[in-house]
């Protein structure tokens, strides 16, 4: 008889955004006549630049004609994204990272999620709190993660490193040893970012206990600040400790059109073991490669037209960042994030819970939100807004909120 993968049992309640999602579209069918304003999940709004709209008709145009239609793609990527990656991303930035370390996917959600899978059960895993879901959810169907403790909100066998206001919202290092550790700065959902040199305490302590870090960079466009770094690569001793994600879709807008890239280091091992064959086999035997179309669409983000365009974005969802930050603190509440990320992360009023705030805030200002509970435990009392949406709305919804 078929059996089930149990551990997918184990995960408890749905996936936060389509618990809002409900929550939404019930409150929507009731109030039709409300215009709801959605600051709430991390999808962009701005459409896909001219220099990415052009590569894209090229490249559906090349798929029409026998000479330059292209098939399943090299399950690593192709060479001309793997060059661009590495020279842009890295070795423009005095990073060592070669373009045979990339490995093109179609985003860090599923990578981030996939890692996990090269390696052991018994490994431990060390997450902020609050955190991305997918890092948590993505090894209890592993069955990495023990047992769910309801009253805690927590997992048995995780180790959470709590990021609140008193830490800045940074993770102190744990006091059990873990063997992954999943960083993410910019942070989502919190807006933090940490140093360079508080990076290179994460490297030194990552390399000297052999534990691998995760560090997912999604929104490493959203830098401004010139002492936060880009990559982890930045960090003296990283090649043989971390495994960096990255992701087209915040900075290029490609949440629909789906491009990103793992970077694994050639000489990073687990134990004696390195790992860049073993994501090699893994994406080999499990995935067909990003499509071609996609691929040059993302070649068109390193071109000097795409770098210019998408400044430009970036700098208009930073502009809406920028205006809730100052919005909310005018009003009074306590708001951080927003400076080196597109989310802005509040503290809730009146000691209402992160849910309270949610329907309150709904049925109020017709304004949608992420609870910062969703998130972790840590992030009860907090919520997080997006600077994703169109300058209209953010201003629209800010006014809304102090007229509430
Ligand atoms: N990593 C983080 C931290 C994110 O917040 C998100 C999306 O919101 C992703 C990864 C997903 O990226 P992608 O669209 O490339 O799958």
């Amino acid at each position: 008889m078929a059996k089930v993968n149990d551990n997918y049992l184990k995960l408890p309640g749905s996936y936060l955004f389509s618990t809002i999602g409900k929550k939404v579209a019930a409150y929507s069918a009731a109030n039709p006549d409300k215009k709801i304003i959605r600051l709430g999940i991390g999808d962009v709004t701005q459409p896909l630049a001219p220099a990415i709209i052009t590569a894209l008709h090229g490249a559906v145009d090349e798929m029409a004609h026998a000479e330059t239609f292209h098939g399943y793609a090299p399950d690593l990527g192709y060479e001309f994204l793997r060059n661009a990656i590495a020279k842009n991303d890295y070795v423009d930035r005095g990073c060592d990272i070669s373009a045979d370390e990339i490995f093109v996917s179609d985003g860090a959600k599923c990578d981030s999620a996939n890692i996990q899978e090269i390696f052991s059960l018994d490994n431990k895993i060390a997450v902020c709190d609050p955190v991305y879901p997918v890092y948590v959810d993505s090894n209890v169907m592993a069955g990495r993660t023990g047992t769910w403790n309801p009253q805690t909100e927590t997992w048995s066998d995780v180790i959470y490193m709590p990021c609140t206001a008193e830490n800045n919202f940074a993770p102190e290092l744990p006091s059990r040893t873990p063997d992954l550790i999943y960083l993410c700065f910019p942070n989502n959902p919190t807006g933090s970012t940490i140093t360079k040199e508080e990076l290179q305490v994460w490297v030194d302590y990552a390399n000297s206990v052999g534990a691998i870090i995760i560090y997912d960079a999604a929104y490493e466009a959203y830098i401004s600040e010139e002492d936060v770094p880009h990559s982890i690569y930045e960090c003296e001793g990283a090649r043989t400790c971390a495994i960096e994600l990255r992701s087209f879709s915040k900075n290029a807008g490609f949440t629909g059109v789906r491009l990103g890239f793992t970077v694994v280091p050639k000489e990073l091992k687990a134990g004696d073991t390195f790992l860049h064959p073993l994501w090699a086999r893994r994406h080999g035997t499990k995935y067909n490669g990003a499509p071609y179309i996609v691929q040059r669409a993302g070649e068109a983000v390193y071109s000097p037209e795409g770098k210019a365009q998408l400044r430009e974005q970036v700098a208009y969802y930073m502009k809406n960042a920028a205006a809730i930050y100052d919005g909310l603190s005018e009003m009074g509440y306590t708001v951080s994030g927003g400076i080196n990320a597109p989310y802005i992360w509040l503290k809730t009023p009146d000691d209402m819970t992160s849910w309270e705030f949610f329907d309150y805030l709904l049925e109020k200002a017709n304004v949608v939100g992420t609870p910062g509970s969703g998130f972790g435990p840590s992030g009860e009392g907090y919520f997080r807004l997006t600077a994703f949406g169109s300058y209209e709305n953010t201003v629209a919804a800010l006014e809304r909120i102090r007229r509430m």
